[in-house]
């Protein structure tokens, strides 16, 4: 096998297994391996015409000791399981989840990066609906799969921070909607808005709260956050999803002695902050340099330009040694597979 860890970006790749489970006629079967990457269905499931769909994303990393180590998996199974819950998917049980992501990583062991390298696994669950339905109505029959692929780092420029763009004119999620589930539907609304942003030459788009156009929600397929006096301040909306990097990396603020704020950050209130980022599993990490309002015709920058600021760069190397197996784990957020 002959892959340039070093260089992997983040896209799709084969590797040898996936693992699949259907649910029929209320209850789930037998997880089965494949090693096709197609699957099969009929053309009416609900999946494909009212996005009765949900994913997840998390990572595996091999510690300095060669060891592969899974990150707050039990974290990932609750929320697909809200997700679930929140467009009528069967839901998938945590033994279950668990089980599935345990079994296609060891499948896949080779596929996992060396320590060092940056690189780690990518594991992919997702959940549809795959029985036939032409009313609005759930499907019958669910499919519940895993697949994974080693990455690189999300943003090809690595832990350097971007230029987003505050965007006005699309919302990705309404008030009372589905932001706050990791499903299809808000992604499939939020393609104009990150491709506008990026056609402008901006890292990705930053949606405000539907309602007023008054409060920051979060940034593509990533929380927001701000740190100034010494506290980290995340935005608390309905439409935003509940990030287990975010949760992860305030419990790690706090015990580097911050205050926590999760509250709503009015659009003025960036003129205020010391540094500001992007979280999520993909890229941990994205410091942001510059937020650029075209609306308003102000642009709001932090740092030096070039470089992380100080406890942007603290909280990125605490959280990362942990996932890395570098530093202790005093959470328990680390699972070893052997
Ligand atoms: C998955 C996701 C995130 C990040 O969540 P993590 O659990 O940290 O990976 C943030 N926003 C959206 C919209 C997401 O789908």
């Amino acid at each position: 096998m002959n892959i340039d860890w070093k260089n992997l970006g983040f896209g799709i790749s084969e590797t040898d297994y996936n693992v699949r489970c259907y649910y029929r006629n209320g209850s789930w079967g037998e997880l089965e391996i494949s090693s096709s990457p197609q699957i099969s269905m009929h053309m009416g499931a609900t999946c494909l015409h009212y996005g009765q769909e949900s994913f997840e994303g998390l990572k595996a990393y091999r510690g300095k000791d060669g060891r592969i180590r899974l990150f707050r998996y039990d974290e990932n199974a609750k929320r697909m399981r809200t997700s679930a819950e929140g467009i009528m998917l069967a839901e998938v049980p945590q033994s279950l989840f668990q089980e599935a992501v345990e079994k296609v990583v060891k499948l896949n062991e080779r596929f996992v990066p060396p320590h060092g390298t940056g690189a780690s696994l990518y594991i992919r669950p997702l959940l549809i609906g795959t029985g036939p339905q032409v009313g609005v109505r759930p499907a019958d029959v669910f499919l519940f799969m895993v697949f994974v692929m080693p990455v690189g780092p999300y943003f090809k420029e690595g832990f350097k921070p971007v230029d987003i763009m505050i965007t006005r004119d699309h919302d990705r999620a309404a008030p009372l909607g589905t932001g706050h589930l990791k499903v299809g539907g808000n992604y499939a609304a939020s393609m104009t808005s990150v491709a506008e942003a990026h056609d402008a030459g901006f890292a990705t788009a930053l949606y405000l709260d539907a309602r007023e156009k008054k409060y920051i929600d979060e940034a593509g397929p990533a929380n927001f956050f701000a740190i100034r006096d010494n506290t980290y301040i995340t935005p608390d909306s309905s439409s935003i999803l509940p990030s287990i990097t975010n949760k992860s990396l305030q419990q790690i603020a706090s015990d580097m002695g911050m205050k926590i704020e999760k509250r709503h950050i009015e659009v003025g209130e960036l003129e205020t902050f010391e540094e500001t980022g992007a979280c999520g599993t993909a890229a941990v990490i994205t410091p942001i340099r510059k937020i650029v309002d075209k609306d308003t015709g102000k642009t709001y920058t932090y740092g030096d330009g070039s470089n992380p600021g100080p406890v942007t760069a603290k909280l990125y190397e605490r959280l990362t040694g942990i996932q890395y197996g570098d530093v202790e784990d005093p959470y328990g957020w680390i699972t070893i597979l052997d």
